[in-house]
């Protein structure tokens, strides 16, 4: 059982390819991004206050995001975990190896999906997902076969995410350099940190990946 963390900016493909691994191999992808999300969508106490600090591209704080995973790796149990956009501070990279360490579990291997920053603005700009099975499309590289319709589930539940912006974008960016580009040293010194090419086509960068995975 292996567990994993996808480490890269915004739009390096972390949400594609963990979905790819859920499918293939039935790990379990925790998606902060996401379940913080899913709480601003249910207008619960938690989504209400993270939602502006979301729309503007800015960190919601560590507390809340080690809470949330803290919750989800208590309750699961399967083919290991994808942690997708988590751990994105040192803190929250530390919580993360005493957490592991409380459930006798290890991290294997971080995989750094690396890519340039003019290929984000376009890759972002463009985007929308299924909101019913969580396909991502975009625009110009990826649209539906059937405008407004998802291809693999048929629901036209399709949304943009309301931080898919320029704006919003130059701030998650910086987020990342000033906060969670540090990790890549830190798991670099724990000998976890492997990297893959996140430009390539996405059927490369899988099989990339599964050879992280898959090394002896
Ligand atoms: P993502 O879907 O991973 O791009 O995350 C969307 C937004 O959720 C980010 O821009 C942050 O506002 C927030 N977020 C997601 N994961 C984290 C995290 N690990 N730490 C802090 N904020 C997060």
């Amino acid at each position: 059982m292996l567990n994993i963390i996808l480490l890269g900016p915004p739009g390096a493909g972390k949400g594609t390819q963990a979905k790819r691994l859920v499918e293939e191999r039935g790990m379990i992808q925790l998606s902060t991004g996401d379940m913080l999300r899913e709480a601003k969508s249910s207008g619960s106490e938690m989504g209400r206050r993270v939602a502006e600090v979301m729309d503007r591209g800015a960190l919601v704080t560590d507390e809340i995001v080690i809470g949330l995973i803290e919750e989800r790796l208590a309750g699961s149990d399967g083919a290991g975990f994808i942690f997708d956009g988590f751990p994105r501070t040192l803190p929250q990279a530390d919580a993360l190896g005493q957490l592991l360490d409380r459930l006798g579990q290890k991290l294997d291997a971080v995989v750094e999906m690396q890519v340039d920053d003019a290929a984000l603005v376009a890759r972002i700009t463009g985007r929308f997902t299924c909101g019913s099975c969580g396909e991502v499309y975009h625009d110009v590289t990826k649209p539906t076969k059937v405008r407004g319709v998802c291809d693999v589930c048929g629901s036209t539940d399709l949304k943009r995410r309301a931080d898919d912006n320029e704006d919003a974008l130059k701030q998650r960016l910086m987020e990342y350099y000033k906060k969670t580009s540090p990790l890549i040293g830190y798991y670099y010194a724990k000998g976890k940190l492997a990297t893959v090419d996140g430009l390539a086509e996405m059927d490369e960068v899988s099989v990339a990946i599964r050879k992280v995975l898959d090394k002896p």
